[in-house]
């Protein structure tokens, strides 16, 4: 595989296309969004900076990687000559089922299509497709330079030989390949977000402040974030999305979106990116303060 198309160029695409380009591949990076693209180049620049200051990658490292990736508005053009696509546009079913779609008419014969999808089925996105057994899942961490694993989840018809090809492309650009079948929420979300929604019930219970319940996971589990911070960093409207796939797939209550969450996300406060959620966020600072919500 040499030419590899990314669908979608938010933080999970930029991120993709700087990790092949990084590794010699030809990216032919897609988005509806002129602007959004433009912003994606910035973000890879300023990545590959942080790169060269640390002493990871040389600055010549940082001019052949940007002369990697093209970009492109029309899915054909950025999709005629793919060895593999990897979609990463927004997470919802009618979007990416329209792209599979389109790919099936516009990539070529021997193309594996992969999407990144945090929650929605592969089996059901292959469905839309003539070539089910080139259909997987590419599942990247955010932030995808630094983060090792891929968690590749092969639907109900991949094959096995798609399914190495992508194992082993995974290696090759230094990433750590978990395998997982095709089930609501595959392996990484199907446990990450029910812990992430019992901290929310915990503190709608009154069970334990922002603090201490950050704190108690934090030091008692060693996980390096409290899972409201993580839920801050990954976007509220991004967890109370995938715990209803979640509870839609799985059919028990025990994947029940905290009613906390959902009042959250109904009223515009998203974590991080919209610059409130269990903690405030102040443009240019590193301090983590509660919301006074708490
Ligand atoms: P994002 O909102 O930052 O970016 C999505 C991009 O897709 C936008 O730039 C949008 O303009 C573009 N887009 C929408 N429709 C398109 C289309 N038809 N054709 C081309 N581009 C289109 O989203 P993100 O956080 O990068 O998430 C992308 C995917 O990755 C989702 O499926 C998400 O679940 C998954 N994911 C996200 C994370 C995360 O931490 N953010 C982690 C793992 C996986």
């Amino acid at each position: 595989m040499k030419n590899i198309t990314v669908i979608g160029s938010g933080t999970m695409g930029n991120g993709i296309a700087h990790v092949f380009a990084q590794n010699n591949y030809h990216v032919n990076l897609i988005d509806v969004n002129e602007a959004q693209l433009k912003k994606a180049i910035e973000t890879i620049g300023k990545n590959l900076d942080r790169q060269v200051v640390k002493g990871s990658i040389k600055e010549e490292d940082k001019v052949s990687t940007l002369s990697h990736i093209k970009t492109f508005t029309s899915l054909k053009e950025a999709s005629a000559n793919a060895d593999l696509v990897i979609e990463a546009a927004s997470e919802n079913i009618n979007i990416k089922l329209d792209i599979f779609k389109q790919l099936d008419e516009y990539a070529p014969a021997h193309c594996i299509l992969a999407s990144n999808t945090s929650s929605i089925s592969i089996t059901k996105i292959a469905s839309v497709t003539k070539r089910p057994e080139q259909v997987i899942g590419m599942h990247f961490m955010n932030p995808v330079p630094v983060m090792k694993l891929v968690e590749i989840i092969n639907g109900y018809k991949t094959s096995k030989e798609v399914s190495e090809a992508i194992v082993n492309l995974s290696k090759a650009i230094g990433k750590v390949p978990a395998e997982a079948n095709d089930y609501s929420g595959f392996i990484a979300n199907r446990i990450l977000m029910p812990m992430i929604n019992e901290a929310i019930i915990c503190l709608q219970q009154g069970v334990g402040s922002v603090e201490s319940i950050d704190t108690v996971m934090k030091l008692g589990m060693a996980h390096p974030m409290g899972p409201l911070q993580l839920a801050d960093f990954i976007g509220l409207d991004v967890c109370l999305a995938i715990m209803n796939v979640l509870y839609d797939g799985l059919g028990q209550d025990k994947y029940a979106p905290c009613p906390l969450l959902v009042n959250m996300v109904s009223a515009g406060i998203l974590g991080a990116k919209s610059g409130e959620g269990f903690y405030v966020y102040t443009p240019g600072s590193k301090e983590l303060v509660v919301s006074p919500r708490f």
